[in-house]
């Protein structure tokens, strides 16, 4: 049995102990104390830590939703060893503001590690690797599509690390991506430290995506079971597909969009799988798949310029 107690911020959290802790980042011009909201599940039996966080974009609310769902599970609530460290809002600041950066205009996600003397984006990427990543052994984070693109359930991570890999085929997404590491993410940062960290997409900003919520909160399940920190029946996975090398579609033309597959969908080289059509009936242009794959993502706005991205695809 475990006797010593976690410190986070200064305070303690011994095992056996759920709390709920919030870490102070800045006052908003108007003097209200913004915090980073913390919960922090232990067991008294040693296991694993592992971190689930989702707003990192403040406008992504289904990573927000899936993390208070992980909250509000009974089996959270009755670890059986390890740590779980859940973070529902990571940038509270864009979460305030709909909005996927911080208020002046910066990528969280682009900050890290951060430093508590930089810009805002920095601070808050900043308690991050210094005051949770040291506790944590791997995590998962959670996104959607940016704007009003949105994704098919998916975990990515970066081929060359094996855990990851392991992590991202327990959690069994519909789709597995092969990404690179983008450098000053969380991934990146958390790398750099020996924590794996995988990223879960699914549905788009703003909106619930409850197919994709469900999928992420299964995905976690399954995990925690594989890591014997829960003991459940592991919920049945769909197919799993693992894909790589994608590529987006982009639009041709200027005008109305409708896509005729979905997010989702194998497609074939060739393929028509939406149109473009010009508001005043002056033309209408199909959209073809470059290649043989399944859509990863689409994008959901009735109106685009060219240029814009329609559809992601990636290939077995
Ligand atoms: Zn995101």
């Amino acid at each position: 049995m475990l006797t010593e107690p976690m410190i986070i911020d200064g305070r303690s959290i011994l095992p056996g102990q759920t709390r709920f802790i919030e870490i102070d980042v800045a006052r908003l011009p108007s003097g209200t104390l913004i915090h980073m909201p913390i919960h922090v599940f232990r067991s008294e039996n040693p296991g694993p830590c592992i971190l689930f966080s989702g707003g990192l974009h403040g406008d992504e609310i289904n990573g927000v939703e899936i993390v208070r769902r992980i909250i509000d599970s009974s089996w959270i609530n009755n670890l059986k060893c390890g740590t779980v460290i859940a973070l529902p809002i990571i940038n509270v600041y864009g979460f305030n503001q709909f909005s996927r950066d911080v208020p002046d205009g910066k990528d969280v996600n682009r900050s890290f590690p951060g430093s508590p003397d930089g810009s805002l984006a920095s601070i808050v990427a900043n308690i991050l690797t210094d005051k949770i990543l040291p506790h944590v052994d791997f995590g998962i984070d959670f996104h959607t599509g940016g704007a009003s693109r949105t994704n098919y359930p998916q975990t990515r991570f970066a081929p060359i690390d094996k855990r990851a890999a392991e992590i991202a085929n327990d959690f069994a997404a519909p789709f597995t991506l092969h990404s690179g590491l983008i450098s000053g993410s969380l991934r990146s940062t958390a790398n750099d430290l020996d924590v794996p960290i995988v990223v879960f997409e699914g549905g788009e900003s703003l909106r619930f995506d409850r197919f994709a919520i469900k999928e992420a909160v299964k995905g976690v399940k399954r995990v925690l079971i594989k890591q014997r920190m829960i003991d459940r029946k592991s919920p049945k996975p769909k197919e799993q597909l693992v894909l790589k090398n994608s590529t987006w579609v982009r639009a041709d033309a200027s005008g109305l969009f409708v896509p005729s597959r979905l997010s989702g969908k194998k497609v074939y080289e060739g393929q028509t799988i939406g149109k473009i059509d010009n508001p005043y009936n002056q033309f209408s242009q199909s959209v073809h798949s470059p290649k043989d794959g399944y859509i990863i993502g689409h994008n959901n706005m009735p109106l685009v310029h060219r240029g814009d991205a329609l559809f992601h695809i990636a290939e077995l």
